[in-house]
């Protein structure tokens, strides 16, 4: 009714005159609203997705393309918790990353990229199968290379066997770091062994697998760990094209107070370049400058490539495939179009299928905890809501209302004071306006810097929540 600037009960009228009874805010098929349109008198033109889409993206995978050169592996860190991910991460990135800069200033963009025996590995910079498999949820598949962490003194834990499910379904090839062996008690051969129950067979059991032992506090052994993933990634032979215009994704985003909306992109194939139009998930951007891993502006970004791009319009999510288009105006009608999808998709909807979810839950007896949940980046955010909702059982769920990057504001309290829903911050804070308001409510809002304690806690409240058996 909106866009023939008729009113809508005119066309519920016509609606019913067809036997259809529908309320305003019911979604109806392509088919029938071309049916209602023409019937007023308007003209119709169909607009599908891959008139406006297509061609976008080139097959990641498509080897046909000329100019193919060697790209260095992507690396995702994975294993249980405390078994050394972020010491790993830390150690091989401090031994192997020259800085140029004076100083010796590391960035934290999401990813960075060492060098060994003069070849480059791209390491992605949040541990953790939850991340990898966020992305993986979105149709983005990031990583080459899953190293998992074992600790050679606890040996396989719950977190470890899930590494080994996430990187198995997603096709991902397994290097184990056997790790703290510099601990009294370590005991590698356990975790070899513990290691075959879930089908991981290392070399010396016979299998393909190769292990490395380290010790990221001691920083034992780390080149024998790096020498394994070039192993590893001359097996896969990982090729792409160099020339051409890139293509790629969103692996973190974040909304900079000084510069604006900035993307971290892992290049998949092509070469980026500062002037490109890109367009990625609902945003676009003309590249005004690519920082990368050290801090420094570059004019380029090849295969395998982490970089910060500066120009977005706004925030893209982590997860969201990126590619340069020839034009701003085909970025526009790409990004209005898909934010135009989203607006129909989310219209109909509303209020009521709200309403109804509450039902629904009320009905069924299942108790809910409602959730609203804002962090400073995309990626965390989306490893906190995958990971919230799956500790939801058949009694009791964690109701994600929302989930957002940037500082909690009146708007967010609002919404949670609508559905009786607690704030989560994860490293970030409530302003001033929204701190007062959130007291008034009586909004509960909790803030975390580590992802662990929040999961806990929510673990904690919905066991709580469970009726006590009687
Ligand atoms: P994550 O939860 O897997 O990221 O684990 P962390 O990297 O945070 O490490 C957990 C704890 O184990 C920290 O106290 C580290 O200092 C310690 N740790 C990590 N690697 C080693 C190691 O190789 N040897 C010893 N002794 N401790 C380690």
């Amino acid at each position: 009714a909106n866009r023939m600037a008729e009113r809508a009960v005119d066309v519920i009228k016509l609606l019913m005159a067809q036997g259809q009874m529908l309320k305003i805010n019911d979604v109806i098929d392509a088919d029938t609203a071309e049916l209602i349109a023409t019937e007023m008198g308007h003209t119709v033109k169909r607009v599908a997705e891959s008139d406006v889409e297509g061609g976008l993206f080139d097959d990641i995978d498509n080897d046909d393309a000329g100019d193919l050169v060697n790209r260095p592996p992507v690396v995702t860190i994975m294993g249980h918790v405390d078994h050394g991910k972020t010491s790993l991460l830390d150690a091989i990135r401090e031994a192997n990353v020259v800085s140029t800069e004076a100083g010796g200033i590391t960035q934290h963009i999401g990813a960075y990229q060492v060098e060994k025996n003069g070849q480059k590995i791209t390491f992605l910079d949040t541990p953790g199968h939850e991340a990898f498999t966020a992305m993986r949820a979105r149709g983005a598949q990031a990583t080459d290379i899953a190293i998992l962490v074992v600790a050679a003194d606890d040996g396989v834990m719950p977190q470890t066997i899930e590494s080994i499910k996430h990187a198995k379904a997603a096709g991902v090839p397994i290097i184990v770091a056997i790790n703290k062996i510099d601990k009294q008690g370590a005991d590698s051969t356990r975790v070899r062994t513990e290691l075959l129950q879930h089908e991981v067979f290392v070399e010396s059991m016979g299998g393909e697998v190769l292990d490395v032992e380290v010790s990221a506090l001691k920083k034992t052994n780390l080149d024998g760990l790096l020498e394994a993933v070039l192993l590893q990634s001359e097996v896969l032979e990982l090729k792409s094209p160099q020339s051409g215009s890139a293509q790629g994704l969103v692996i973190e985003s974040k909304l900079d107070k000084g510069r604006g909306a900035v993307a971290t992109v892992l290049v998949q194939r092509g070469t980026l370049s500062v002037g490109d139009i890109v367009v990625a998930g609902n945003e676009w951007a003309k590249v005004r400058a690519l920082i990368d891993d050290k801090g420094e502006q570059v004019k380029t970004a090849g295969p395998s490539t982490p970089v910060e791009v500066l120009g977005f319009s706004g925030v893209p999510d982590a997860g969201d495939r990126f590619a340069v288009v020839e034009s701003e105006a085909r970025a526009r009608e790409i990004t209005e179009y898909r934010q135009r999808v989203i607006r129909e998709k989310t219209a109909g909807g509303g209020a009521t299928s709200l309403e109804q979810m509450m039902n629904q839950l009320k009905a069924s007896g299942i108790a809910k905890f409602p959730l609203l949940i804002k962090g400073d980046v995309q990626g965390s955010v989306e490893a906190i809501v995958t990971a919230l909702n799956k500790l939801s059982t058949d009694e009791v769920s964690a109701q994600i209302l929302y989930s957002g990057v940037g500082g909690i504001t009146e708007s967010d309290v609002t919404l949670a004071t609508a559905s009786g829903a607690v704030i989560i911050g994860f490293n970030v804070r409530a302003n001033k306006q929204a701190a007062d308001l959130a007291q008034r409510e009586g909004i509960e809002v909790r803030y975390y810097n580590i992802i662990y304690d929040l999961i806990d806690d929510v673990k904690g409240v919905m066991s709580g929540m469970l009726a006590p058996e009687v």
